[in-house]
């Protein structure tokens, strides 16, 4: 057994801070007894009685865990530990202990008590432990979902003494109702009034998780995050694919906790961010983890069954490891939008997920202020997706907003994806050089579909002139970009009878000449407005 290194943390009051936050998504640091926990995180799930241990605790460290889980009912009942579960499991990292509400989960009903499973990991020294919650089925009525909502608060309720005298765990309470929205808000609401609770946690998505209903996890999440206060780290049960990580972090879920990479393992399957191989059918490794860069999927194939899991699941915690780091990195880089594009592409369930998440945009919104300092980076434009990117959405939305209206006439450029900024563009000079007062006579506006429409005042901030796009743009943001300078001349037309519409377009730039036809189009319908239309090739 190894020495342990206890590192105590001597205040323990703040035991959540955030040190960058993108989209809904944040870095933290969780203070425990045993070291600091940076967020998001995964625990890998660790067998209590260590026989089916395939990966040693030590390696798990090595890897970059250094927080684990394991399953106190388990250890109470069948290892019958009594000591310290540090010593025991030879782990001087994080332990985080669950209840036992998976079994329940399982086989409806477990042979202990709340109070007592609660005292119990408070004795063994979890660092955090949680209470003996029913957990919400997925496949339940309503009335059963209500049943575990109230059930798990009444025993939230139960042991609040214990919470509050055993200060060297950090409690996790469970909120439910599952798929029942209702229900899981009311319950979250309930939940934050039990403030003594470190960490609230989604329970119990693991069966959605397993058959990648992410878009029904999407609403769950938002859901407890819109209650839940940000100051709260939230912990989603049986997450563990890396394909997941990236959309429940985004949506605010800070840790994380699975037995995938050693279930999938077991079964001879392979994870990768864009799903999970059969090993049988690869050819090669997509991957350079230690075991990727010295076996070949043949090698693996051939060793015995015990080692080639071991193999397995060791990089399957490699690519886990590795998606919380990507993500942490998207998360400081202010690109964690981008990153959710790229990644939607990946597999079906991605996708739905990030067409449902799109929908909550306002929640993201919400936690993506312009003014912070990542956002130095620029901004990638990759597709029609790119328009939720709430920070393109904040700013088009202000550059609408506080357009300031000046003259009757408004004249519209091309803002030039590859030469920026547009007041000093090629184009711009050109459209100057041949209507020398424009400036004078006309409010002058940048468009380009995406990132909509900016005055030459404000095309100098962020991120009109900081931006990496494509080139060219569908119909939808065709469509979407027309729609918005509608608004814009509309509320030129509130100020005055006739207004004169310049329209700026380019051979070189085709976009451009759709634009200028469906907003001739569009303008012919709004018959009781005196728009005079004027296109111009330059
Ligand atoms: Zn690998």
């Amino acid at each position: 057994m190894s020495t342990l290194r206890v590192s105590v943390v001597g205040d323990l009051k703040i035991v959540f801070e955030i040190r960058d936050s993108d989209l809904a998504g944040r870095i933290g640091r969780l203070k425990t007894r045993h070291g600091v926990l940076e967020t998001p995180f995964l625990f890998p799930v660790v067998d209590p009685s260590l026989r089916k241990q395939v990966v040693p605790l030590d390696k798990i460290r090595d890897i970059g865990f250094n927080g684990i889980i394991t399953n106190a009912y388990l250890l109470k009942k069948h290892v019958g530990l009594e000591s310290n579960i540090h010593q025991y499991l030879g782990f001087d990292g994080v332990i985080m202990t669950d209840s036992g509400a998976y079994q329940i989960l399982q086989y409806g009903t477990i042979d202990i008590e709340n109070r007592a499973i609660v005292e119990y990991q408070c004795r063994i020294g979890s660092d955090i432990g949680v209470i003996l919650d029913i957990p919400t089925r997925h496949d339940v009525t309503y009335e059963e979902a209500l049943t575990s909502v109230e059930e798990t608060l009444r025993r939230a309720e139960e042991v609040i003494d214990i919470v509050e005298e055993c200060k060297s765990t950090l409690w996790v309470l469970p909120i439910q109702g599952g798929t029942y929205l209702d229900l899981l808000s009311r319950a979250a609401r309930r939940a934050c009034d039990l403030g003594m609770y470190s960490i609230y946690a989604i329970g119990s998505p693991t069966t959605l998780l397993e058959r990648f209903e992410l878009d029904r996890i999407v609403d769950m999440i938002y859901t407890v995050k819109s209650i839940v206060p940000s100051a709260k780290p939230i912990h989603l049960f049986g997450a563990g694919h890396p394909l997941v990580i990236p959309f429940v972090v985004a949506l605010g879920v800070d840790l994380m906790d699975s037995a995938s990479y050693i279930l999938y393992a077991r079964d001879d399957r392979y994870m990768t961010w864009r799903g999970t191989y059969k090993l049988e059918d690869l050819e090669y490794f997509p991957c350079n983890c230690p075991v990727c860069s010295r076996y070949s999927p043949k090698d693996l194939m051939e060793m015995p069954k015990h080692e080639r899991v071991a193999k397995l699941a060791e990089h399957n915690l490699y690519v886990l490891i590795k998606e919380l780091r990507s993500v942490k990195q998207a998360i400081r880089e202010g690109r964690l939008w981008e990153y959710l594009e790229e990644r939607a592409h990946s597999h079906p369930s991605a996708m739905r997920a990030f067409q449902k998440i799109k929908k909550y945009v306002e929640l993201l919104y919400k936690h993506s202020p312009l003014s912070k300092s990542n956002i130095t980076r620029a901004v990638y434009i990759l597709s029609m997706d790119s328009v939720y990117n709430p920070k393109i959405m904040l700013a088009r939305r202000r550059s609408i907003d506080r357009a300031v209206i000046k003259n009757k006439c408004i004249a519209l450029i091309p803002l030039v994806p590859w030469d920026k900024p547009a007041y000093e563009s090629q184009l711009y000079k050109r459209v100057l050089t041949c209507n020398r007062d424009l400036e004078n006579r006309c409010d002058v506006y940048f468009y380009m579909p995406i990132l909509g429409v900016v005055s030459v005042y404000l095309s100098e901030r962020y991120p009109f002139s900081q931006f990496e796009s494509v080139y060219d743009f569908d119909d939808r943001s065709i469509e979407d970009l027309c729609l918005l300078i509608i608004e814009l001349v509309l509320r030129y037309t509130t100020l005055y009878d006739t207004i004169k519409l310049r329209m700026f377009i380019s051979e070189g730039i085709p976009w451009s000449i759709k634009v200028a036809k469906l907003m001739l189009s569009k303008i012919y319908t709004l018959s009781d407005l005196k728009i005079d239309v004027e296109i111009e090739s330059i």
